[in-house]
């Protein structure tokens, strides 16, 4: 005690402050909105800013579908976890660690999915599609998601627009599909070369698989961790590789193409005839595979003109899964598909400052002054919107002063101002907004004037 007492006497005189002592379990935690909740990492929002190459890019892909004569179908964003098990393969980067999969409430284990193919291949064996007229023809756009390390141009959300080819085995269908693709980036105003390759069907694989194998076996102190890994689990999946170290040995590595069968190699001959005849530019790529297991001959991935050829620069990919339908337990169906990511496309078409179209602008801009004509004011906005003149207006502002201002940023030809003398007298204003010359009309002929200034 004694020693206490001399330690506070050799500091200053401090001002003593009652120190009220909050129990520990009365601490009451700062208020939830004093830091806004965060965004899961590797999912972001598309603001109004970004919506014009949303739009225009929705606008695009439905545009070719139906110039090209394919349907739009939407299915869940959920699946049973097995459909992309079975469908994209056990032994896929997707499969093995990028799934979104939890059990629901009922103890079913589900996925948010990862690719489309798949539940397109799904619905159309379900509905009994095999049953209409061949081929089928089909396009989606939406949400995927894959839970991977987020970088440029790789989300853990992210969105595509595919369109896919079911029941026709020709190769004019690669080749359509491929055509489509091409046409539909240089509409975008996105510059890119397409890589084409064939994987042959399973027989060619196996041989070529056992050639891959010896390859880099003979090679191994060359080559990364990773496909160490994939020769013993996925060895064409060693053809993906982007590292550096890995590219003499994958550059020496024998090709498919050499291992295709008479069938696969007509096929792939019969594609690039018609790419040829098209005149659509290909690269052929004898190392190209693709992540997904159910792909078999055509593959071909769009790559930026003047991007890197890394992982992250692909902007669509697709090619043939004939096999598909029967892994899932259906009646054998030719088919084939790509997709496009729409992030990477967006972002190409920023870069090289694609024309985008802007919504078309408002030519008149309603204003309304007093309670009794706004109320009004809301009818004939709608009775302007039904006529189809596009028009602006802002409800919630009293001062016609103001609303004149918002009248004049938008650069409207054409200011209509409802008061209450106007609301008596069944009239209302129509302001030029370049001459300032003012004329008044009757409300119900508004309309009609309108269209007829408006031409
Ligand atoms: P895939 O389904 O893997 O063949 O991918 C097709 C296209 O989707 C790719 O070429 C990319 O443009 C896009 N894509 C795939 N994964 C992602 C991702 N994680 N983030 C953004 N885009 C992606």
């Amino acid at each position: 005690m004694a020693k206490e007492k001399k330690v506070i006497k050799s500091k200053p005189p401090v001002k003593e402050v009652p120190v009220k002592v909050v129990p520990k379990e009365k601490v009451i935690a700062p208020p939830r909105t004093s830091s806004a909740p965060e965004l899961l990492r590797g999912m972001r929002d598309i603001l109004p800013a970004e919506q014009k190459y949303w739009r225009f890019l929705r606008k695009t892909a439905e545009d070719f579908a139906v110039a090209y004569g394919f349907d739009c179908i939407e299915t869940p964003i959920m699946e049973p976890t097995n459909l992309f098990v079975r469908a994209v393969g056990k032994q896929t980067d997707i499969v093995e660690k990028e799934m979104y999969s939890f059990d629901d409430q009922g103890g079913e284990r589900v996925t948010l999915r990862p690719e489309a193919t798949a539940s397109i291949v799904r619905a159309y064996l379900s509905h009994g599609m095999f049953n209409i007229p061949q081929p089928v023809k089909l396009w989606y756009e939406g949400p995927m998601f894959r839970y991977e390390r987020p970088q440029a141009g790789r989300s853990r959300e992210f969105h595509q627009v595919g369109f896919e080819i079911l029941g026709e085995a020709k190769p004019a269908v690669d080749a359509e599909l491929i055509i489509v693709g091409n046409a539909f980036l240089r509409a975008l105003g996105v510059a890119a070369s397409v890589q084409v390759n064939s994987i042959g069907h399973a027989g060619c694989r196996e041989p070529f698989k056992a050639a891959l194998l010896q390859h880099y076996r003979a090679r191994r102190s060359e080559i990364c961790e990773d496909c160490k890994r994939r020769l013993t689990r996925n060895p064409l999946r060693v053809l993906d590789c982007k590292i550096p170290e890995c590219q003499p040995v994958k550059n020496s590595a024998p090709q498919i193409v050499d291992h295709l069968c008479d069938d696969c190699r007509t096929h792939f001959m019969k594609v690039l005839e018609i790419l040829d005849e098209a005149d659509v530019p290909y690269v052929l790529t004898p190392h190209l595979v693709r992540g997904l297991d159910y792909y078999g001959r055509t593959v071909f991935e769009y790559v930026p003109v003047g991007g890197e050829e890394g992982a992250q620069s692909a902007l669509g990919a697709g090619g043939r899964y004939d096999g598909l339908a029967d892994i899932l337990g259906g009646r054998a169906t030719p088919a084939a598909g790509f997709s496009f990511g729409m992030e990477r496309i967006i972002a190409r078409m920023r870069e090289a400052n694609a024309p985008v179209p802007e919504l078309p602008a408002p030519s008149i801009f309603l204003a309304q002054l007093g309670e009794h004509a706004r109320r009004k004011a809301f009818a004939l906005f709608e009775k302007l919107r039904a006529a189809g003149i596009r028009s602006a207006a802002n409800f919630s502002k009293e001062s016609l002063k103001q609303q004149m201002e918002i009248a004049g940023k938008l650069g409207v030809r054409y200011a209509l101002i409802l008061g209450q003398k106007e609301v008596l007298e069944g009239t209302l204003i129509i302001r030029d907004m370049d001459s300032g010359v003012q004329e008044i009309v009757g409300y119900e002929k508004a309309i009609e004037e309108l269209r007829r200034k408006l031409g």
